[in-house]
């Protein structure tokens, strides 16, 4: 069985009880990588993000609540919506942090699934309603790959380069 208690992305807050159930279920190390993803909002990359995109003058909304997926960061004058994503729970192709552990391999992967298409819904909808959807992952906020990072994404933003 597939527990239903667990934080679908940063945000959500398990249910009272949550924190006793997955004592029964997982072991430590798999404990405190759930945990750590239920602080939700305000992670450090997302505070990275921003405080960067700010200094270089752009304004933003956040979490907007009202909006699919309830994007992390939201540029009304740009019809940007940006997500910070973790590269595990979000599932960045091809890096190494987003290594699926091996015990409970099952469940992880079908919530792995489950969080790749939420994401996919999301990002569709935000279409929809004309907005350009963007993610910034985590491992490219780290150390010196901030400012290319951030680099990029004012260029796409501003127009000046296409998606990408
Ligand atoms: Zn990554």
């Amino acid at each position: 069985m597939v527990p239903d208690y667990l934080p679908t992305r940063s945000g959500d807050r398990p249910a009272i009880g949550a924190r006793k159930a997955m004592t029964d279920v997982f072991d430590r190390k798999t404990r405190s990588r759930i945990m750590s993803n239920i602080r939700g909002k305000d992670t450090k990359p997302e505070i990275e993000v921003r405080k960067a995109l700010h200094k270089r003058g752009f304004r933003y909304r956040l979490h907007v609540k009202d909006l699919p997926g309830r994007p992390d960061i939201v540029f009304p004058r740009y019809n940007v919506a940006l997500f910070v994503n973790g590269c595990f729970w979000h599932r960045h192709p091809g890096c190494r942090h987003a290594s699926t552990p091996s015990s409970n391999e099952k469940f992880w992967n079908d919530k792995f699934e489950r969080n790749v298409a939420r994401d996919r819904r999301n990002k569709a909808m935000l279409e929809t309603a004309g907005f350009r959807v963007a993610v910034i992952w985590e491992c490219e906020t780290r150390g010196d790959r901030l400012d290319p990072t951030i680099e990029r994404m004012t260029r796409w933003m501003t127009g000046v380069e296409d998606a990408r």
